[in-house]
């Protein structure tokens, strides 16, 4: 789904916007000159649904020529091998991102948990995907005059990272399942869930300015973004978790 000449949303699921997969994240494609940047990659059950939204939005794939993953839940990853062995881009993820995916680790990922208790289906494998690129957080990536900030944002899992991106149009902030629309978050009960983590993280993004949210499930906001952040932090400063979409 082409949301301007700069953005694209061509994978979005059951909790986003139903153009593909049920079980599918939000995700976003962000343009660095001639090429598009990937911010996370679907669960990787139906990617060739993804590519038909790209042909619809009159988008190459081979122009998606980097991939940054925001954590290694499998709605987010599951379908990073696919994009990287399809398309030939580079993969990008914060340390202990990287070697879960890279190692296919579904005790870690907590697939194993999710596929019990129903998120996923019985026959859903994950498929391991090599990660080219281990992120320095807070160390900026630079790709055609779009600088792309990674942001340690751990609680809705250990290793969550989001990204601020900021082209010559807008600053962005991908938040994956750090901060949605409405202020809220996304608390679950699985191992490394941590409710101080993700209210210290709502501080953290709640201290940035950005024009644009992008999450990585239900809405997308284009302009003054940041009054999601404010909502959150609001909730924090009353010593509340925010509410969360699970
Ligand atoms: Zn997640």
């Amino acid at each position: 789904m082409r949301i301007d000449k700069h953005l694209c949303l061509p994978i979005s699921g059951g909790g986003g916007f139903d153009l593909t997969d049920a079980f599918d994240c939000n995700v976003f494609l962000i343009a660095a000159g001639s090429e598009w940047l990937m911010f996370d990659a679907g669960s990787g059950r139906s990617p060739e649904r993804g590519l038909e939204v790209l042909a619809e939005d009159g988008i190459d794939p081979r122009s998606i020529r980097h991939l940054f993953l925001t954590h290694g839940h499998a709605d987010h990853s599951g379908a990073a091998a696919h994009w990287r062995e399809a398309l030939g881009l580079e993969v990008h993820a914060g340390h202990a991102t990287a070697a879960m995916v890279s190692a296919g680790d579904e005790a870690a990922l907590s697939v194993d948990r999710a596929r019990r208790a129903g998120v996923y289906p019985a026959d859903y494998i994950y498929r391991a995907c090599p990660v080219d690129h281990v992120l320095d957080l807070d160390r900026p990536v630079s790709i055609n005059g779009v600088t792309v900030r990674p942001l340690a944002t751990p609680g809705h899992s250990h290793d969550h990272v989001s990204y601020l991106v900021e082209t010559p149009e807008r600053r962005m902030l991908v938040a994956g399942d750090a901060l949605f629309h409405g202020g809220k978050v996304a608390i679950q009960d699985i191992y490394d869930c941590d409710i101080a983590a993700v209210c210290e993280s709502v501080r953290r993004l709640a201290s940035i300015d950005f024009d644009a949210l992008l999450p990585g499930h239900l809405a997308f906001s284009l302009r003054n973004g940041r009054r999601h952040a404010d909502a959150a932090f609001a909730h924090v400063e009353a010593l509340h978790c925010p509410p969360s979409i699970i």
